[in-house]
């Protein structure tokens, strides 16, 4: 039973109380975007009604109270990362923009022709498409560490790939298609004894395990604040400071900035170097409230609740007859894929639906890592630290009666 009270945990949740087609909303939807607490929404108002301006331009109170507030979730996600350096963390817009952000600008200053690049088999579309981009730009080449049958990385086939060539390894923490947890400070410590730099997709361990930079080793780690219980349309890149020093801006602008003359520009030091233009510093402040309130429960006390729940959820889900679980790795966070026989995914998106369960049926923007188990789409229930296990019945039942109905009309 979890260290802190759940049922007083989804009351901080406003959408929570929702019904939908006349039930209570059982959000298993985690893993595409998490809800936000009153908490989170609060601050967004009140930076919007006491402390709204543009930042570190102008010499008023509400420019210092707008900075102090920006600044000040900017520490935050230092903290909650356990990051060496607050000037190490960027902001952007989500884990989209910061991968495209060091795609372009260090692998534009890294990557030639004849390089390799190497990403698992498990990765978001948006840890694949951008070094995709770079590669096809450079002549480099992209390789892929495969997966074994439970959804796991072989890191002994990892390690062929490895050699003097490969520039960067770029990997997922925890896997959005099928929750595999990847070792990644493993597979970091393996791309730097070769030579290569390593960047970690944070997008969906930051909401469910304790995430410390320095002891995972990489590069660069990068999540989105909407996948933590923060708002969307905010993210993070945090790199290591002499990694971030030596690359170009990636964008130009104002705010990014010391000097410009019309024949030279001199840029401002990280972390502005790489936030050109005004950023999206309400939303900051809502991320910086989040982490808050993230500590205030215990990322550990969070993990070890969500673990209860995923073993129950995958033996019930798995005990199912015709139901086949797509990734089994022992560890696991968050993300229960399946597929039902005699059934197409959306059906079952459908059928929960109705019952107010909000699943993500689809390929998940992973289709590379679907199509290893020779499936197209999965039904995934995902979950967060505010479901419980009576929600995970609720889900089961309708599973069971799909594969009831299916027995009976075939039979
Ligand atoms: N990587 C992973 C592992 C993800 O799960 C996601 C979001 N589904 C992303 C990257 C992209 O994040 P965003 O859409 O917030 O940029």
């Amino acid at each position: 039973h979890p260290a802190f009270d759940v049922h007083a945990v989804r009351r901080d949740f406003p959408i929570l109380q929702e019904r939908v087609n006349g039930r209570q909303l059982v959000w298993f939807d985690n893993a595409a975007t998490t809800h936000k607490p009153q908490s989170v929404i609060d601050r967004i108002a009140y930076f919007y009604e006491h402390e709204n301006s543009n930042i570190h331009r102008a010499a008023h109170e509400l420019a210092a109270r707008a900075t102090d507030a920006y600044e000040g979730a900017r520490q935050r996600v230092k903290n909650f990362i356990n990051a060496p350096d607050v000037n190490e963390v960027i902001f952007v817009r989500g884990t989209t923009e910061a991968i495209n952000l060091v795609a372009k600008s260090w692998g534009g200053q890294h990557v030639g022709e004849g390089d390799e690049i190497i990403v698992s088999n498990l990765e978001h579309h948006a840890n694949i498409v951008p070094w995709q981009q770079l590669a096809a730009a450079k002549g480099a080449k992209l390789r892929v560490i495969p997966v074994d049958d439970s959804g796991q990385v072989i890191l002994s086939e990892y390690q062929k790939l490895l050699n003097d060539k490969t520039k960067i390894v770029a990997v997922t923490q925890v896997s959005n298609a099928l929750g595999t947890v990847v070792p990644v400070k493993e597979i970091v410590a393996l791309a730097h004894r070769a030579g290569a730099k390593a960047l970690v997709d944070g997008a969906q361990s930051i909401s469910h395990m304790r995430v410390d930079v320095q002891d995972i080793g990489a590069d660069f780690f990068v999540f989105s604040g909407h996948k933590v219980f923060g708002p969307t349309g905010i993210g993070v890149v945090w790199g290591k400071r002499e990694i971030l020093e030596d690359m170009p801006p990636w964008q130009g602008g104002g705010n990014m900035i010391a000097d410009v003359t019309f024949e030279k520009t001199v840029f401002q030091p990280i972390p502005n170097k790489f936030e050109a233009g005004t950023g999206n510093i309400a939303d900051a402040v809502g991320l910086g409230a989040a982490i808050d309130y993230v500590n205030k429960i215990g990322i550990e006390n969070i993990a070890r609740y969500e673990h209860e729940l995923l073993v129950y959820g995958m033996q019930k889900l798995g005990a199912i007859p015709g139901v086949r679980l797509i990734g089994t790795a022992a560890d696991k966070a968050s993300v229960m894929s399946f597929v039902l026989q005699g059934y197409t995914t959306e059906e079952v998106g459908h059928a929960l639906n109705d019952e107010g369960i909000a699943v993500r049926t689809g390929h998940h923007c992973a289709q590379p890592i679907l199509r290893r188990f020779g499936v197209e789409t999965t039904v995934r229930p995902s979950l967060a630290f505010y479901n419980t296990f009576d929600e995970i019945d609720r889900l089961v039942a309708v599973v069971t009666r799909l594969a009831s109905q299916r027995k009976l009309t075939s039979g």
